[in-house]
């Protein structure tokens, strides 16, 4: 049986996106940005970020598909969903679950500039830095860890797990 150790509380969960989502909004203060969740990992973060955000804001959603069934970063990813809104001319702000070795958000943030946005930014729940392929900035983190395999709070493994409420790390 795969054996799961805590490592982040609903409580430090919640401090997190809270602390977060307080310095978005005062980053972003008078202007209205289009919020682009990364699916499937990033759809609880996005909706708990977004619950604490004061500024208005708009939210689309784009799917890649990179790990396929496994624990390690296949490093083909693929866009499986485009996003639907017109970012010409706005400020995106991309929320991820986890950037690991930063080859899907860096495929992301290619695809992106093709549509001239003003700025774009990213904010990511939790940021891996052992094994980073491409360098890359993130604005916004949440937790950072070394190594390991996450589940929980919207992360998977095989598609299980993402329906805890806290984050753990998996040990297979
Ligand atoms: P990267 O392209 O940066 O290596 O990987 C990014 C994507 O792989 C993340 O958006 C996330 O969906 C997935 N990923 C990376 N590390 C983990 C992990 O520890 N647990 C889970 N469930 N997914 C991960
Ligand atoms: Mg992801």
């Amino acid at each position: 049986m795969p054996e799961l150790i805590p490592m982040l509380s609903k409580e430090e969960i919640d401090k997190m996106v809270s602390t977060l989502a307080l310095q978005i909004s005062l980053d972003y203060d008078g202007r209205t940005p289009v919020i682009l969740g990364v699916l499937k990992g990033a759809f609880i973060f996005l909706a708990d970020l977004l619950r604490y955000l004061t500024i208005p804001v708009e939210v689309d959603f784009l799917r890649v598909s990179s790990y396929g069934a496994g624990t390690s970063s296949s490093g083909n990813i693929r866009l499986t969903k485009e996003i639907e809104t017109n970012i010409a001319g706005r400020d995106i702000l991309v929320v991820e679950d986890i950037i690991d070795t930063g080859l899907t958000l860096n495929f992301l943030l290619n695809y992106l500039k093709n549509f001239d946005p003003l700025s774009v930014r990213v904010c990511s729940l939790i940021n891996k830095i052992e094994v980073r392929k491409k360098k890359i900035k993130i604005d916004y983190i949440g937790h950072v860890v070394q190594q390991g395999f996450l589940v929980g709070y919207g992360l998977d493994y095989n598609e299980s797990y993402r329906n805890l409420p806290e984050i753990y790390h998996l040990k297979l």
